[in-house]
């Protein structure tokens, strides 16, 4: 049980997983995590009676945080027959993302380009007690070096090319999903098997861009 979560948002929150049932969700566990974390807490007080709509929703700072559905469903994809094992997220955002990759793994690291947000990601993280995960104002085009070899690595912010650092920063066995385009996007499964990197396309999205450098 993740702490700071009120009973008020919780019926909404079932709500929310029912519907992402419906849309095709079948992994408990990712189910579970997203019943857990209370996406409110994200969202700015003038947005947050819409927290819980399968929208994604302005952040500031010209970013959105991710649509449940998506978030839900690229998890599902990188968690399928597996554990997710020592994760890397580019684009933490305000951190929602990263609280349900937190509640499904102990190793988690998140990374993100614009300060301010990486300071809300904080405190959002830390209300709700969810210490181990690492993160990290820093350019995620290459990856994280320190931590690397990462078993599972997404991207929550599109390119039309796989970074390279991503790609050898990613274990044996390991999967990466992205957002895969510029403005027509799908979501790219990239694993990295004995046969080398085999490529699955998924459902099409729609992301801010991966951009370089940081702010
Ligand atoms: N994961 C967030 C989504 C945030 S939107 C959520 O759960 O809602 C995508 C984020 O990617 C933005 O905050 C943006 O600043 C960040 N981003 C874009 N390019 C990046 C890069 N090269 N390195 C790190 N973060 C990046």
């Amino acid at each position: 049980m993740l702490a700071g979560i009120g009973m008020t948002s919780q019926r909404t929150r079932a709500r929310m997983v029912e519907r992402l049932r419906e849309q095709g969700i079948r992994d408990d566990r990712v189910l579970h995590a997203m019943g857990q974390v209370p996406r409110h807490i994200f969202i700015e007080q003038a947005l947050a009676n819409r927290a819980y709509d399968d929208t994604a929703l302005p952040l500031g700072f010209g970013q959105t945080i991710s649509q449940p559905y998506v978030v839900a469903k690229m998890i599902e994809i990188l968690i399928e027959g597996r554990e997710l094992g020592k994760t890397l997220e580019i684009g933490a955002g305000c951190g929602y993302q990263a609280a349900i990759l937190g509640v499904l793994s102990k190793q988690v690291f998140a990374v993100e380009r614009i300060a301010p947000l990486l300071d809300r990601a904080r405190e959002n993280l830390r209300q709700l007690k969810l210490s181990h995960i690492r993160l990290k104002h820093a350019d995620g085009n290459l990856g994280l070096r320190e931590a690397a070899p990462f078993d599972t690595i997404i991207l929550a912010a599109a390119t039309r090319q796989t970074p390279q650092a991503l790609l050898a920063q990613l274990a044996p066995g390991g999967r990466l999903v992205m957002p895969l385009g510029s403005t027509e996007q799908v979501i790219n499964l990239i694993e990295h098997t004995e046969r080398g990197f085999v490529e699955t396309q998924f459902d099409a999205v729609r992301f801010v861009p991966l951009l370089p450098g940081v702010e």
